[in-house]
This record gives C-alpha cells, structure tokens and sequence, in this order.
C-alpha cells in the first residue's frame, strides 16, 4: 500500500430526520484505522453559522492520515453511499481528497460569509486529488473548507455516539453525572451544563447518532469529564480537534456597512434605554454617530437579557453577534468603562446642615437659616447594576462557534 499523507475531507450527509457527519466521520476513521492507516488528526470545522441551508451547526470534518488516498476516498464514499441521508431534499454530501490541505482563504471565506459550489470546484480542480460531490454536491463547500482550514485557536470536543439501533430512542444518560464531570474539570471543559438553567447542555434533542458531547481546552480535559458520565452503553467515541468556542466566524464592523449574514464585534454608544419588546425580546440601538444600528438579545438568551437591559444611554460597547436582517443578534457585548452618569443636587449647609436652596438661575447656591452661599451643587454618582466588562449568553443559547468568557475574551483591542 502506498503511505502517504493526504487530507480527507467530508459534508452534508445528514438530514432533520437522522445521521451526523460526524459519526460517519468517526466511522471512516475506524475503518481506516482497520486498514492500517495511520489518523494524524481529526477535525470537526464549523462554518459560517448563519448559512440557510445548514440542517444542525453547520458542521463538516476533516481527517489527516497516511496510507492510500485513493483507497480512502473509496472506503469514505462507500460509508457516504450506505449512511447518508439521500433521500432527504436538503442533503448533497460532499467528499474530497487531497494531497495537501486547501487554501486557507476558502476556509475563512466559508467561516465568514458564503461560498458556491463552483468556488470549491475550481479550488479542487487546481489542488484537489479526487473529489465527489452526490446530488447538488453542496457538500463539497463544507468538505473542501474542512480541508483548508487552518486554526490559529482551537479546543476540542468529545463526542460519544450511540449504537445504531437506539438513534431515534430516548438518550439514557445519567445527568447528575454530568453536573459531576463539569464540576471535576472546570474550567478546562464548558458548556456541558448551564448553571443559571440548572439544565444539562450537551446532550442533543435530535434523533440523531450523537449521544453526548464534552468541550474542553485539551483532549485530557474531555476524556476526564467523559469518565465521570454514566450512561447507556457507548458504540463509538471520538476527540475531535475543532475551531468550536473560537470566534472564528467574527469580523470587524462598522456600522452601516454590515453585510447580511456575516457576524461581527461592532463598537458603538448606546442611544437609548433599551426595551423588551413582546415574546421578551430586548432590543438595543447603538450609534457610531453618523449611524445606527439595532440590535436584539432574543428571549432564548434568558439571563443575559438582563445584562442588554442593564445599558444606559452613552454606554460605549462592542457589540458582538450575526447581522440578518438589519439586526444584530447579540451573542456578547463588551461595556467599556467611563459612563458613570451623575446628577447634580442643592448642597447641604456644613454649619447648620440643612439642605440649601438655589439662590436664582446662575448665583449658586444659599442657606435660608445662616445666609451662607456657594457657587458648588454636590455631585452625586447614579449608581450602576453592570460593571464594565464582558458579557454573554449562557451555555444553552451559545453558538457552536462563540468563545465562551471562560476561556477569556480572547479579543482585548475593544476599539
Ligand atoms: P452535518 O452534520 O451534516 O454537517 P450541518 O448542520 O452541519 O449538518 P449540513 O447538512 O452540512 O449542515 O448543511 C450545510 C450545507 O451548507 C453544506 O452543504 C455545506 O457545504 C454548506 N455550507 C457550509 N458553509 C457554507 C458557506 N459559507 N457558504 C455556502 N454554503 C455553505
């Protein structure tokens, strides 16, 4: 068998309905692993997170290994052949082999806004080795996108999948086990539970293959907290290195020069109190001076809502979220210090302490008992229920994508 080093790249093989890609990419690392390969690195990339026709978060795998590359892409067809969801309209998977990783451009392109399928096919004309695109082949923009990806930060993610026969079934894990694996490996693992919610978080709803998923800063830190959860029996279990809690889907903006779709750390101030609208949805505009720009914190952002609600006109922030629709749907913002409003009172005599009173429009102030004057008010500060600092949505609202705070902000230029 010819060794030598080649990217795998797989997408789109699953369906409202069922299957996971990547469960078939855990599959295909088993079989090559079977055939003597020998798996370098397995990457779960998540794409941009506002795409329409992403079936859960936007997700597509890439793996490195050594062996026959040719032989591999058979092996992966032949799982996408058997498992994928083809029926389903909304499934056009996707499977691409290369000798060495893609453009990075495609990747962040694909991370940060929209790519076509004929994009990915010219790159995979001009580097590719052999690809495959079934139906509309839009797969192949994910996969491709796996392939040239490249991460400046990373985490890793834990996922545990369930025997075939139990997909649609009800998952039968313990959750206060759970609750006792966040607890042993916090801060290194997050989001497996959200506190404020008093819920477990990584346990999908769907009927699909996964079972439960630990993200964490290290492979060690996941398979700890993995240890400490009792469930029904694991089939299959892989660590997937991943550009998850990253914030790899954010650009700069400006306001008034976002694009729909695209997701940003926009600065602006605070114009007005903001106002929860119907449904509990809290609606914020900021302003940069020449524009504006509205933003929302959604009802299922539960508690943060309380933090959008907390602003005051002339907060300067950096807004953080995806822009659809003329809104920015809020994910965090960052509150810079300085806006500590006060208001301004008549001053107490120091000799008789009585409160004095204005002495007309301009001559300050005057004791009505001692006749004492003074051009100065006391200056009294508004207090605040925020501090400056960052804020974010809790654990069951968080984007695939989205930095959790505990692993810090990650961005410290706020301006
Ligand atoms: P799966 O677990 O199968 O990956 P998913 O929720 O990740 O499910 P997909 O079913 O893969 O979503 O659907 C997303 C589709 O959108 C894929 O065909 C993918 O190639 C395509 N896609 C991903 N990112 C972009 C992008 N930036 N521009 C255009 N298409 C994209």
């Amino acid at each position: 068998m010819t060794l030598q080093s080649f990217w795998i790249g797989i997408d789109d093989t699953d369906s409202p309905e069922t299957m996971c890609t990547t469960w078939l990419g855990a599959r295909l690392i088993n079989t090559l692993i079977k055939n003597r390969y020998r798996v370098e690195q397995a990457r779960l990339i998540r794409l941009n997170p506002t795409i329409p026709h992403r079936t859960r978060g936007n997700a597509a795998i890439a793996i490195k290994a050594s062996g026959d590359p040719d032989l591999a892409f058979d092996l992966a067809c032949l799982l996408v052949d058997r498992y994928a969801d083809l029926g389903c309209d909304k499934t056009h998977p996707g499977v691409v082999v290369s000798d060495n990783q893609l453009p990075a451009d495609f990747y962040f392109q694909a991370v940060t806004s929209v790519c076509t399928i004929s994009q990915a096919e010219e790159i995979l004309t001009e580097y590719g080795r052999v690809w495959k695109g079934y139906k509309l082949g839009r797969g192949l923009i994910g996969a491709t996108a796996a392939v040239a990806s490249v991460l400046p930060d990373y985490t890793w993610e834990l996922l545990t999948y369930r025997d075939e026969k139990l997909w649609a079934d009800p998952r039968n894990v313990d959750q206060s086990s759970i609750f006792t694996a966040d607890e042993v490996t916090t801060p290194h693992t997050w989001d497996s539970v959200d506190h404020t919610q008093k819920s477990v978080v990584c346990i999908p709803h769907t009927p699909d293959p996964v079972l439960f998923g630990i993200r964490g800063d290290s492979p060690y830190a996941v398979s700890r907290a993995s240890s400490c959860i009792r469930s029904e029996p694991v089939a299959l279990e892989q660590i997937w290195l991943t550009n998850q809690g990253t914030d790899a889907h954010l650009l700069p903006g400006k306001i008034g020069a976002l694009v729909d779709g695209c997701s940003y750390r926009v600065p602006g101030t605070v114009t007005a109190k903001p106002e929860t609208k119907r449904g509990g949805h809290v609606s914020l505009q900021v302003t940069d001076d020449d524009e504006k720009l509205q933003c929302m914190a959604f009802e299922p952002t539960k508690e943060f809502r309380q933090s959008v609600r907390a602003l005051i006109p002339g907060d300067e922030i950096l807004a953080v979220g995806s822009y659809l629709a003329e809104t920015l749907n809020l994910e965090k913002f960052y509150l810079a210090p300085g806006n500590l409003p006060s208001i301004t009172k008549a001053p107490v005599c120091p000799t008789c302490m009585k409160q004095m009173t204005s002495a007309g429009t301009g001559k300050g102030y005057k004791c009505r008992r001692c006749g004492l004057r003074t051009q100065d008010p006391d200056i009294i500060q508004e207090s605040r229920t925020i501090t400056p600092g960052w804020y974010e949505v809790p654990p069951c609202a968080r984007r695939h994508l989205g930095r959790p705070l505990i692993r810090g902000p990650g961005y410290t230029r706020t301006y």
